[in-house]
């Protein structure tokens, strides 16, 4: 494993709406380089896209490797994409529509890549290393300010042929509910992420029914993070804490309609709300769940907190490109023929 010329390091990257992540995984997939940058979408998809590439140069030379070591890159992308493809379909946040980024960075490290979205990334990772390790059916659910929904079946992440799915978040609850980014009405992510909350915690503490909320963070919906919220239900807030249960129930209502298609074994709950309220959402989601699901379904399955941290999308990515691009058993010096 120690041959100073084999092309055995992956690339893992996070693409998110206001910062990217590039990780150097060694053949074992343990991390050795990094580099963060600002995403600065609003400067258009080419310069984005050279940021991109800028940053996986700089975190290789972090890690001290040539380039050519490197026998893929596994992408993990906001929003909807074309795996098969490798394009970014129309990420929320960036503003951009169909990115050929796989084409871009094959060309420009001459290495197979494999796009994928962010959360199935995450739950890979879950499903390799943490919450979710080997099980034949994980579903993840990420509530933060939208709601991520992923799935890994059999090993492998479902997905449509033109389009990823377990889009969770954008499951109707209430058809007559208020207004969800996506343009429609009533979805999860309108009732239930951590954006609806906090819009919802604010208007309590404006109308005096929160008070360590309001002390800690006012009425400002920006101000009023996870940690706010957990610390506000620990000080007594009721208003706040059933707020947040309200929210979590929600999710339970649309986690049970994908047990029901999907059995899973195991329902991964993660992001920064359930970080900061672990034992609230997990009491939650599952009651809420399991009281909604036939009865041959409600002993099948377990709800449990995602187990990585913040790596776990760059993790993820490079395991799964690591997982799918077919690995030569090559040299540096057979691939250019000498
Ligand atoms: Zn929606």
């Amino acid at each position: 494993m120690s041959d100073g010329s084999r092309r055995d390091h992956w690339i893992g990257f996070d693409l998110g709406g206001t910062k990217m992540l590039a990780q150097v995984y060694d053949a074992d997939l343990k991390p050795i380089g990094r580099e963060r940058k600002r995403t600065k979408a609003s400067a258009g998809i080419d310069s984005g896209l050279d940021r991109i590439v800028e940053s996986i140069r700089d975190a290789v030379e972090d890690a001290g490797i040539d380039p050519g070591r490197l026998a893929g890159i596994g992408i993990g992308c906001p929003g909807p994409v074309d795996m098969e493809g490798g394009l970014l379909l129309n990420p929320p946040n960036l503003g951009w529509s169909r990115v050929p980024i796989g084409e871009r960075l094959a060309e420009e490290f001459s290495v197979p890549v494999r796009v994928l979205n962010d959360v199935d990334a995450g739950l890979y990772a879950e499903y390799r290393y943490g919450a979710a390790k080997d099980t034949r059916c994980a579903i993840g659910v990420f509530p933060g300010t939208g709601i991520g929904g992923g799935c890994i079946y059999k090993g492998e992440i479902l997905h449509g042929s033109h389009c990823t799915c377990m889009e969770i978040g954008h499951i109707q609850i209430m058809p007559e509910g208020p207004l969800c980014g996506c343009g429609r009405r009533g979805c999860l992510e309108a009732v239930a992420s951590r954006l609806a909350i906090a819009a919802n915690a604010a208007k309590a503490a404006y109308r005096g029914e929160a008070p360590h909320l309001n002390d800690a963070a006012g009425t400002d919906i920006s101000s009023i993070r996870s940690g706010v919220l957990s610390a506000a239900i620990e000080a007594d807030d009721k208003t706040v804490r059933d707020i947040v249960r309200e929210a979590a129930r929600h999710i339970g209502i649309a986690v049970a309609g994908v047990i029901h298609i999907l059995s899973p074994d195991v329902v991964v709950l993660g992001g920064g709300l359930v970080e900061a309220m672990p034992d609230l959402f997990i009491d939650q989601v599952s009651r809420s769940a399991r009281k909604r699901v036939m009865s041959a379904f409600k002993d099948t399955f377990e709800v449990v907190r995602s187990q990585l941290e913040d790596d776990a999308v760059t993790k993820g990515a490079a395991a799964w490109a690591q997982h799918k691009i077919p690995q030569p058993d090559a040299t540096v010096a057979d691939a250019v023929g000498v």
